[in-house]
């Protein structure tokens, strides 16, 4: 989604007000494992600043991410306010690249993201995940492979008791 700054670098405009509503593609869900999400919400500004421009915004989405333990869905939701320097591509500094007169918010957006997604992301602190051996989620009660596995605990108390 471009979003159209002449008005703004022309001086016509001494600031442009903007809402809009963004959906990220199946390529970026991919990227970052994500099952589905809502569209986004982004409501922002772009001032004119001495050498190039600044953009102001809030977002407001949510995600859906499989468990990363036992898989169960969970939705996160992305609601941040944050700023960028905006300025032509040759800057060649960190600001993001204004090219005709546009700047793609998607990228700032997806990046974002990034930025802000948990590097575990788990339906609860205490998920108990699935069993290695059936794939039952242990969440919903213990399954009959209890006995097999092994808690090297308990292995250690037998060798105490000599059994
Ligand atoms: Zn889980
Ligand atoms: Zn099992």
């Amino acid at each position: 989604m471009y979003l159209e700054l002449s008005k703004v670098i022309t001086g016509l405009q001494s600031q442009l007000d903007f809402q809009l509503r963004l959906s990220l593609d199946d390529r970026f869900l991919s990227e970052v494992n994500a099952v589905k999400a809502s569209e986004f919400n982004i409501q922002g500004t772009v001032k004119k600043v001495d050498k190039g421009l600044t953009l102001s915004f809030a977002y407001d989405g949510n995600m859906t991410f499989a468990c990363d333990r036992c898989l169960t869905e969970v939705k996160l939701n992305f609601n941040h306010i944050a700023e960028r320097e905006l300025a032509d591509d040759e800057a060649g500094d960190d600001s993001i690249p204004i090219v005709d007169h546009q700047v793609d918010l998607m990228p700032i957006l997806e990046e974002e993201i990034l930025l802000n997604k948990p590097l575990q992301i788990l339906c609860s602190d205490d998920c108990a995940g699935l069993c290695p051996k059936c794939g039952k989620n242990l969440n919903n009660g213990i399954c009959g492979c209890e006995d097999e596995r092994i808690d090297p605990r308990l292995e250690a108390l037998k060798n105490l008791f000599g059994h």
